[in-house]
Formats: C-alpha cells, structure tokens, sequence
C-alpha cells in the first residue's frame, strides 16, 4: 500500500533540484581545499550524476526502437502513418517559427547588446555543422544495428517505422513477433520506472556539482542577455504552448502543465531532451493519456527535430551578437535566421550546448562572426537547462494536438485530477 505521507516522484525531484542549488552555490561560494573538489564536487556528486545520466541514456535508444514499432503496429493503418507524419512535422515546423521569430522580436524590441563593450571569455572553435543535403541522406540508415548503436534518433525512428508498417502489413503471420514487442513495451516501461525512483538523487548530483563550479558569476556578466532569453522562454513556455492546447487542442492547458511538471524538472536538470525521452514518453502517455501509436512517433521525433527552446535562444544570441558587433543584418538577415535555424534544428540531436553548434551555423549564414558566440558561452550551460524543459514541452504539447486531432487520446486520463506518479 502506498504511503500517503510519501512524498510525490514530483515533489522530491522539485527539492532535490532546489537542495542541489543551495548545496552547489555554497561549495562555491566557501572557500574550500582541495579536498572538497576532489572528492565532494568531482567525486561524489561527479560520479552519482554521471552514473545516473549514463543509466538514463542506456534506456533511450531500447524505449524509442521498441515504443515506436509497437506504436507503429498498433496504429494499424499505413495511410493514417503518412498523415500522421506530416502534420506531426508542419506542427514542429511552424512552432519552431513561433520560436526564434518571438526571440527575434523580443530581443531587437530590447536593444540587447548595444553599446556593449563585451570582448569575448573564451576562444569558441566551431564544429562544421552538417549541410542539408547531408542530413537529409543521413536520415537513412545503411546498416539499422549501426544506427541503434550509435544512437542516432533520425535513423531510429526511420527504420522502427519501416520494421512496424512490415509486421503491420504481415498481420496475424508476425503475430507473435508483435506480441513479443508489446510485451517488451510493459518490460521497458517497468524498468523507466524503477530508474525514476532514484531520479532525485541523480538530479541533485547534476545540479549540485553544475553550481558549485560556475556558480552565478557569470549570469551577472550578461544579465540582459540572459534575461532576455529567459523572458522570452517563459513567454513562449506558457503561451504559445496554452494557446496550442487551448486553441487547437481544445484541452485544459492548466491540466496540461500541472501533470507536465516533473518531466520538465527532469529535461531541467539533465539538459538533453535525448536523454529525457523515457520520462516524457511515460508522461505524455500515463498522465495526459495520448495513446501509444502517436506518443511513441511525436515525442522521439520532437527530440531530434522540434527544439523551440534552442530556437528562442539563436533568435536572441543572434542580435545580441550583431548589436555588439555592430553589424546591421537587415529584414533579408533575419528571415535568413529564421529559415536556417529551423532546418540546423532538425537534423541535429537534442543534448547538451548542442544549440551552440546550430548557432554556428546560423551565424555564418547570415555573415555574423561565429567568435561572437564565445560573448554568451558563459551563461549557456544554465540556459541550457531552462530550454530543454521548453523543448519537451513543445513536443509534449503537440502530441496532445496530433492525439486530440485522430481521436487518440483519453480525455478521462487528461482531464482525471489523479496524477499518476511515474513509479507506479
Ligand atoms: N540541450 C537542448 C536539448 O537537448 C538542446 C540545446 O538547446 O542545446 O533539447
């Protein structure tokens, strides 16, 4: 029997992440020997966060390939996968637009960056981002066991897809294969929350260890920067989202952040939507009731393609950069901000800073200074974390939409004032 005083899964997330924050900003800010950073920051917090990030990630690829062919063998229907599949992309598409033309708006409104005689912490070395022609061929997998191993979420969902639509098609002859998988399924979801029980942990070693090496030195370095992303984050977080599911959806978006929240402490604290797959996954389909079918194709496939977070932060960084370099991109620059940060969005993954690299790209075409990146390098790591939970919300947000929109989601578990705790 569940203990009534326990606390929630939640709940604990929620003050381990606020106890990490307390703890790792007072090992900063103390001043400490060696042996606080050898073995408290770089030991055991070092050693408890990694741990819990490597065992998290150890169920991303098994959840994607196992969730995404049972979705796709339930959903039945090879002609409802095609408009599936377009309206889940146009969506992540024209909220991306939303995205960093609200970031855009927000920042040139605010002047950000004018007049500022920043000169640059860091050297930033830019990675070659890829060109489209690379990544749309490097949707396709050659060798599928390449792709699982490597992790490579695209070529994933490209081939779970095509393995789901063939026992599909192969009906009750693949029977057993499909039962294998949907019990597979039940075994995945069991083991997603067995690992959340220890997420509280992992969280604070993650957020503990993050503070009390960069503690809040450089936030003050670039507040208006910093600000502005996180303004127009929040803005985009709660309204664009509420009018999604308000609007379109026709749900409750109260409901929605209300059992959305502790997957987003979770995006919060590890920084990679990746890595967050399992939670949002188990989310979207226990507590907001969107089935299978379309939770395991949306939500995956929002992780690669959908960064609206990430969006918002290249529309803001880019002025910034511009202003402080002194450099007039024009309305044609901008639109151009617009157009490549939406495409660099879809083929890269969603972890750590990988922002920084879509950045790179936006910045070059343009003709902006790529240096310009090392200005806002020192507050990103934090931002990061804040975008993330944008970028899963975004994609949990239209889950609920495509769901509402074929008539797969259900309403009593939406609406049901019972959360399920993700440990079940
Ligand atoms: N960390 C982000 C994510 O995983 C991507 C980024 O903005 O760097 O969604």
């Amino acid at each position: 029997m569940s203990n009534p005083h326990k606390l929630s899964l939640t709940y604990q997330i929620l003050y381990a992440m606020l106890a990490g924050i307390v703890f790792g900003l007072f090992l900063f800010y103390i001043p400490h020997g060696n042996w606080i950073e050898n073995f408290i920051i770089n030991g055991l917090l070092a050693v408890g966060g990694q741990v819990f990030l490597s065992v998290m990630k150890m169920l991303v690829v098994p959840v994607v390939f196992i969730s995404l062919v049972c979705g796709i063998t339930n959903l039945g229907d090879t002609k409802k996968l095609g408009r599936l599949g377009i309206k889940t992309i146009l969506l992540y598409i024209f909220t991306t637009c939303i995205a960093i033309s609200l970031g855009l708006a927000i920042a040139t409104l605010l002047g950000i960056g004018t007049g500022s005689s920043l000169v640059p912490s860091t050297q930033y070395v830019p990675i070659q981002a890829p060109s489209l022609k690379e990544i749309f061929i490097g949707f396709f997998p050659t060798n599928p066991v390449d792709a699982l191993a490597r992790g490579d979420m695209l070529q994933i969902i490209v081939f779970s897809v095509l393995l789901g639509s063939g026992m599909s098609l192969a009906g009750s002859k693949a029977k057993q294969v499909t039962e294998l998988f949907n019990q597979l399924n039940h075994v995945i979801m069991k083991l997603i929350t067995m690992i959340m029980y220890v997420a509280p942990y992992g969280v604070f070693c993650l957020i503990a260890k993050l503070l009390a090496q960069e503690g809040l030195v450089l936030i003050t370095q670039l507040l208006s920067y910093f600000l502005t992303v996180l303004l127009v984050l929040i803005i985009h977080l709660f309204f664009t989202n509420s009018i999604l599911i308000k609007f379109f959806a026709r749900l409750s978006p109260f409901v929605f952040f209300h059992k959305m929240y502790s997957a987003m402490l979770f995006a919060f604290s590890t920084s990679s939507s990746n890595v967050s797959i399992p939670v949002v996954l188990a989310t979207v389909e226990r507590r907001l009731g969107v089935h299978n079918s379309i939770a395991s194709f949306v939500i995956p496939l929002g992780a690669t393609i959908n960064m609206d977070g990430t969006a918002i932060m290249q529309g803001v960084a880019t002025v910034f950069i511009a202003n402080a370099y002194q450099i007039d991109i024009g309305l044609s620059g901008y639109l151009m901000v617009v157009l490549t940060a939406t495409l660099a969005s879809i083929g890269t993954a969603g972890v750590p800073s990988v922002g920084l690299i879509t950045l790179a790209m936006v910045l070059r075409q343009v003709g902006l200074p790529v240096e310009g990146i090392a200005l806002i390098i020192g507050v990103d790591r934090i931002l990061d974390m804040v975008r993330t939970a944008v970028n899963i919300t975004g994609d949990s947000a239209i889950a609920c939409l495509v769901a509402k929109s074929e008539k797969e989601i259900d309403l009593e578990i939406y609406n049901s004032q019972k959360i399920y705790s993700l440990p079940e």
